[in-house]
């Protein structure tokens, strides 16, 4: 720079020293300087107009380069010229790339702004939505996409689970839909839409399977029931008797495992519950606790204990919120040892309603807890079918509550106990203030 500098000040010295004596021959000293400096200044001048000229062309500027102040102002012109080519270059690589992989992409993948407009979409988003970018940008999604709850299900921040119907551009299509919240403060969201017909069918398949193969034995094992109960009104001889009790234990298993599977089909086939009908939880509870304790007596020395808020009701379907309970209820007498502590607990929790079941029993391996509801899992196969289950319970209580919108939680700890907790999002709520207290 202080280079540049002494260029300039020579070329300011120059042009007086050429100026000052012709001035002096004349007698126009002052004039001359005038003179001089404004020689100066003009060549600034040009190399201003020449600068302004080439940034409004945008054309390369090449050497040589003037070898004044000038020179320093075009070079790094000209690097910086060829620096942001460099970068637009990488970036329109990089933007032809990401559309080569977007538009390979089967999933169909749509952007929308913070109120809901479509920004961007890829091609796939044109199979399974009707949507074609550039044509849909700046339409609101909802508008393009007609389905019912789908405004519900973009306005609700909980994205957890995806939402699943038919595609509008083909019935026969069954698509999944999921958003990714992103950008500043989360407002912009990226739809992506999968086609799951394949997956959907097979489900279906396998839930109809399940569901008729359920019904046909129902029939046959209603008429073997029901000569068993005729065979045991009748004397039999002492060799019969074993067999007879053993038959009819099987019976009872088998007809609990086809009610389980029914009602698993029903879960899954049903719609959700009409959220409209106030369930009184307190009440529900202390029924199945007192259905429970009888049970527990039986197997003896446990301590039950039940502690409600009674002001706490549910909106939702009662008669599957008794069973998911009494499952829960039920397993923590029927999988514990006699004289085991057993606490219920209905209250509000952070921003929930929780129904909490906790045992201190002998508890479950940490590996088992994630599979516990698969269907048919069960930690001690022998001990849960001696203890007439039929490894079903928990997947019930699992598809019951999601269709709560709740969620299952367990945790347990090996000879400390267990904690079932059946957790209900807070909207679903009632606040019933009891005039009567529940015994
Ligand atoms: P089951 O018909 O065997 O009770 P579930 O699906 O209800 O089937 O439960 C699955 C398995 O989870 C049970 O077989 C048992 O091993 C385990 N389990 C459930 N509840 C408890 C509990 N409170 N304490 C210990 N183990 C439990």
């Amino acid at each position: 720079m202080r280079q540049y500098l002494k260029i300039e000040i020579s070329h300011l010295l120059g042009s007086l020293l050429i100026f000052i004596p012709v001035g002096y021959l004349l007698h126009q000293i002052a004039a001359s300087i005038l003179l001089a400096v404004a020689a100066y200044m003009s060549k600034h001048g040009y190399y201003l107009v020449k600068l302004a000229y080439l940034i409004n062309q945008d054309t390369r500027i090449d050497p040589p380069y003037p070898a004044d102040i000038w020179g320093l102002v075009y070079k790094e012109l000209s690097r910086f010229r060829s620096r942001s080519r460099k970068r637009k270059r990488t970036l329109s690589r990089f933007a032809s790339r990401f559309r080569k992989v977007t538009s390979s992409i089967p999933d169909g993948l749509i952007l929308l702004n913070k109120p809901g407009f479509i920004e961007w979409a890829n091609p796939a988003a044109n199979q399974l939505l009707n949507i074609s970018w550039p044509r849909d940008e700046n339409i609101a999604f909802t508008d393009r996409i007609k389905q019912e709850g789908l405004n519900e299900y973009l306005m609700n921040p909980d994205y957890s689970r995806p939402m699943e119907f038919p595609s509008p551009a083909n019935k026969a299509v069954v698509i999944s839909l999921r958003v990714t919240p992103f950008g500043g403060k989360k407002a912009q969201r990226l739809v992506v839409v999968r086609n799951i017909t394949e997956v959907y069918n097979l489900n279906q398949t396998r839930r109809d399977f399940v569901s008729n193969v359920s019904h046909e034995l129902r029939t046959p094992l209603t008429v073997i029931t029901g000569f068993l109960e005729n065979l045991g009104e009748n004397e039999m001889l002492p060799f019969q008797k074993r067999p007879f009790t053993l038959m009819h234990q099987q019976a009872e298993r088998m007809n609990s495992i086809i009610n389980d599977l029914l009602t698993l089909s029903r879960l899954e086939m049903g719609v959700a519950p009409s959220a409209e009908k106030p369930v009184a939880i307190p009440e529900l509870l202390v029924r199945i606790v007192d259905q429970a304790q009888l049970l527990a007596d039986q197997k003896g020395g446990y301590t039950l204990t039940l502690e409600v808020d009674n002001t706490l009701w549910l909106l939702g379907e009662e008669s599957e919120l008794m069973s998911a309970f009494s499952n829960l209820i039920f397993n923590a007498v029927i999988h514990t040892p006699p004289g085991t502590e057993i606490l219920v607990t209905w209250k509000r929790q952070e921003n929930e309603a929780c129904l909490i079941v906790s045992d201190k029993g002998s508890g479950i391996e940490q590996r088992h807890i994630p599979r516990l509801t698969e269907r048919f899992y069960r930690v001690d196969k022998a001990r849960s079918r001696q203890s007439g289950g039929t490894g079903l319970g928990l997947a019930i209580v699992k598809h019951i509550i999601g269709r709560h919108d709740g969620e299952l939680r367990i945790s347990s700890q090996l000879e400390v106990g267990s904690k079932f907790t059946c957790a209900f999002p807070v909207n679903l709520t009632l606040d019933k203030t009891v005039e009567e207290p529940i015994e």
